[in-house]
């Protein structure tokens, strides 16, 4: 099981922390409109505040594709960091340079510094050396927290870490340590309940999880092309043919090593992908030619509900319908709901993927099913068996 490095107060106390955060929040008329991934950090600030570090944070927000552009500006974000916690945090103008080091240097007691995005410069997602060195210049320690953003190897979450000290943040701890025992030393009954949009993004994860949990639910837009792949007609549901000769070798697959592998066996369908259309709750394998499949129906919901609350290891990845629109919600607000019961009886539960973690968060049950991973695709590439680029830097 992978342990990363993570810092005491005697390694950062006077010293200048380049900290990397993910702070690519999602804005709205210029405003921070949800703030979950600055609050994820906070403990790791506090922490480096507390020890008496310099602290200056850096992060990405958004794609302005190498450019200077002030629509992607983190000055909002400094805005909701400061109102968030009543820290004095000065803004400087770009991430490398002279505006750094005299910011650095201009700063008082118990003020803390916030880079300009890193993606103003096109070297960032590059890696490129040069940058990474000039990135890395005015400070003594890196400390990576940016668990989310730990699966690409930048200046910023790799590079720096060739010229700094570096360590973990309690955000990537946290992440590394309960995501770790989920892959590495799941706890019997392990059940991986799949869903979403495309079998094709969870290919590596089935591949690599296989082996290791003794249940798979498959729900979401993911259900039909399994379904289909048995033979049952799924109407103009979602369904990827390319991957139909996967979908057949992996139920093979558990079939030989005793695994169950289920399928929805009623679903929610509708003519149209929309709010108020009219929708009908029918068997799998009676799902009208021109309709689509958009939830998992109720009996699936209770079957699904049964094993998961038999589960003493549980990850969750991708939803279990359309639950963006409330008619094709309750699929996966059950399952939801399941998983809570199944941890407030001391199981160990995993939410990854950022659409399943919106549905949590849309449901408000963040704090009841478990982790809720703050990394949609570095934690998809975790389960994936991948050593995370920004992770590996954090290995003894
Ligand atoms: P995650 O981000 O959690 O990994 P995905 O990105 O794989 O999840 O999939 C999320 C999307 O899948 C959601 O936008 C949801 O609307 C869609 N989805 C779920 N079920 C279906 C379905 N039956 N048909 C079409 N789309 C679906
Ligand atoms: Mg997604």
């Amino acid at each position: 099981m992978p342990k990363v490095r993570t810092f005491s107060t005697d390694q950062v106390k006077g010293k200048k922390v380049f900290l990397r955060v993910d702070f690519n929040v999602p804005m709205k008329d210029g405003k921070v409109s949800d703030d979950t991934r600055i609050r994820a950090h906070l403990k790791t600030i506090q922490a480096l505040r507390d020890a008496g570090a310099v602290v200056c944070m850096a992060s990405h927000l958004g794609r302005p594709k190498g450019k200077r552009n002030m629509e992607f500006s983190l000055g909002p974000v400094r805005d909701e960091l400061a109102k968030l916690t009543g820290w004095s945090i000065k803004m400087a103008e770009d991430c490398v340079g002279e505006s750094v080091v005299e910011a650095l240097g201009s700063l008082k007691d118990g003020e803390m510094l916030l880079l300009e995005n890193l993606r103003f410069h096109p070297e960032e997602e590059k890696n490129d050396p040069d940058f990474a060195r000039r990135l890395a210049e005015p400070f003594d320690v890196f400390v990576m927290d940016a668990f989310s953003a730990a699966h690409r190897a930048h200046a910023s979450t790799r590079g720096v870490a060739d010229h700094l000290e570096t360590y973990a943040g309690y955000l990537m701890e946290k992440e590394i340590e309960v995501l770790s025992k989920v892959r590495d030393n799941p706890d019997a009954p392990f059940v991986l309940i799949l869903g979403g949009a495309k079998v094709s993004d969870k290919i590596g994860v089935i591949d690599n999880m296989l082996d290791k949990v003794q249940t798979i639910l498959i729900g979401g837009g993911m259900a039909f092309t399994f379904l289909k792949a048995r033979g049952v007609e799924i109407g103009r549901s979602l369904c990827e043919e390319d991957k139909l000769d996967f979908a057949k070798e992996m139920m093979n697959k558990a079939a030989e090593k005793g695994i169950s592998m289920v399928l929805p066996v009623d679903v929610v369908v509708a003519q149209e992908v929309k709010d108020g259309v009219s929708s009908a709750v029918v068997s799998s394998d009676a799902i009208p030619s021109d309709q689509m499949g958009l939830d998992i129906g109720p009996e699936s919901v209770k079957s699904f509900a049964g094993i998961i609350e038999g589960a003493k290891t549980i990850l969750w990845n991708g939803p279990m319908g359309v639950f963006e629109i409330s008619a094709f919600a309750s699929g996966t607000k059950g399952v939801a709901e399941a998983i809570a019961r199944t941890v407030q009886n001391g199981s160990t539960s995993v939410v990854g993927g950022g659409d399943s973690a919106a549905a949590v968060a849309a449901f408000g049950m963040e704090d009841k099913v478990g982790h809720v991973s703050t990394g949609g695709g570095a934690s998809l590439e975790f389960f994936e068996g991948r050593v995370l680029p920004g992770v590996e830097i954090l290995l003894d």
